[in-house]
């Protein structure tokens, strides 16, 4: 299949659904060979096949990224299974459930959603980093996804604490990385549709009231954004983070 992304391999963590999924749908659809790597391993099955019947290239894998053995088995299984390794997106993540009081906050809460979201974010590209410094044409490219949370003050302390870290962690390895051709960018969504809203459609609809472009997001917003940052097209883009949110963060 032909696209902006023909001979990729890519890694999408968290792809079995939601934005995941859109954006493995997303690259499988111009050209690159996926790698869905989720804790879901049926449902990062369910998706890679469905990509196949599609025509586009995906495969599945089993992957924790709260597991550094789990991590680096799945970034091994892409190289071998792609003979390239060219993007690597980190959307895997946890939420804690907002507690409301800070006085209810949970340690073990706070060091589970740190240990995916922003360390699980830091295994991935360890293990992927000498394999995206090796793509050709210096076209290796992470790209992170946040959240507006990580920015401004919408509750979920954990949660936000671990997206700002991620946005912290995008910028000084996209100057580390630099020399290596390796590009890091953070997209940071606003409220978007997905499974994790499942039965708040109340919440969505209250939500979307206050999003100046008077919808929330869908999957597929997100995954237009990420694709971008992974293109040649940002090839002289590193470190950012884009918001993609319906101009939240500017009517406030
Ligand atoms: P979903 O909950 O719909 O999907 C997340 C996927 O990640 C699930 O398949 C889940 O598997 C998997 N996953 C969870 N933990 C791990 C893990 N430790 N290792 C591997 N896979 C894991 O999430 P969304 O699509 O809504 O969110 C995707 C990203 O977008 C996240 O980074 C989130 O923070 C960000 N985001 C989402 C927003 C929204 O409104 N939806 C807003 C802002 C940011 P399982 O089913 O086993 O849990």
């Amino acid at each position: 299949m032909r696209g902006r992304f023909g001979s990729y391999g890519v890694i999408v963590t968290g792809g079995a659904r939601g934005i995941g999924e859109a954006i493995a749908r997303r690259f499988a659809a111009e050209g690159a060979a996926v790698l869905i790597a989720d804790r879901d391993a049926a449902g990062a099955e369910a998706t890679a096949a469905s990509i196949r019947a599609g025509g586009g290239s995906a495969e599945a894998c089993a992957c924790d990224v709260a597991d550094t053995a789990s991590v680096d088995a799945a970034v091994a299984r892409a190289v071998d299974a792609f003979g390239t390794l060219d993007v690597l997106v980190n959307n895997a993540y946890r939420c804690a459930e907002d507690k409301g009081r800070f006085a209810a906050e949970d340690d073990e809460e706070w060091r589970l959603d740190l240990d995916v979201t922003l360390v699980g974010a830091m295994r991935c590209t360890r293990a992927a980093l000498p394999h995206l410094a090796a793509a050709p044409g210096r076209r290796g490219a992470v790209v992170n996804i946040g959240s507006v949370n990580g920015i401004a003050s919408f509750g979920n302390h954990s949660y936000s604490a671990a997206k700002a870290g991620l946005m912290s962690l995008t910028r000084t390895l996209a100057v580390q990385a630099a020399p290596s051709g390796v590009r890091v960018n953070l997209v940071a969504p606003g409220t978007i549709r997905t499974p994790a809203w499942d039965g708040r459609e109340a919440a969505l609809e209250t939500a979307a009231a206050l999003y100046p472009l008077g919808r929330v997001g869908e999957p597929a917003d997100i995954a237009g954004a990420v694709t971008f940052l992974a293109s040649a097209d940002a090839a002289w883009i590193t470190g950012v983070t884009l918001p993609v949110d319906g101009g939240i963060l500017i009517s406030n």
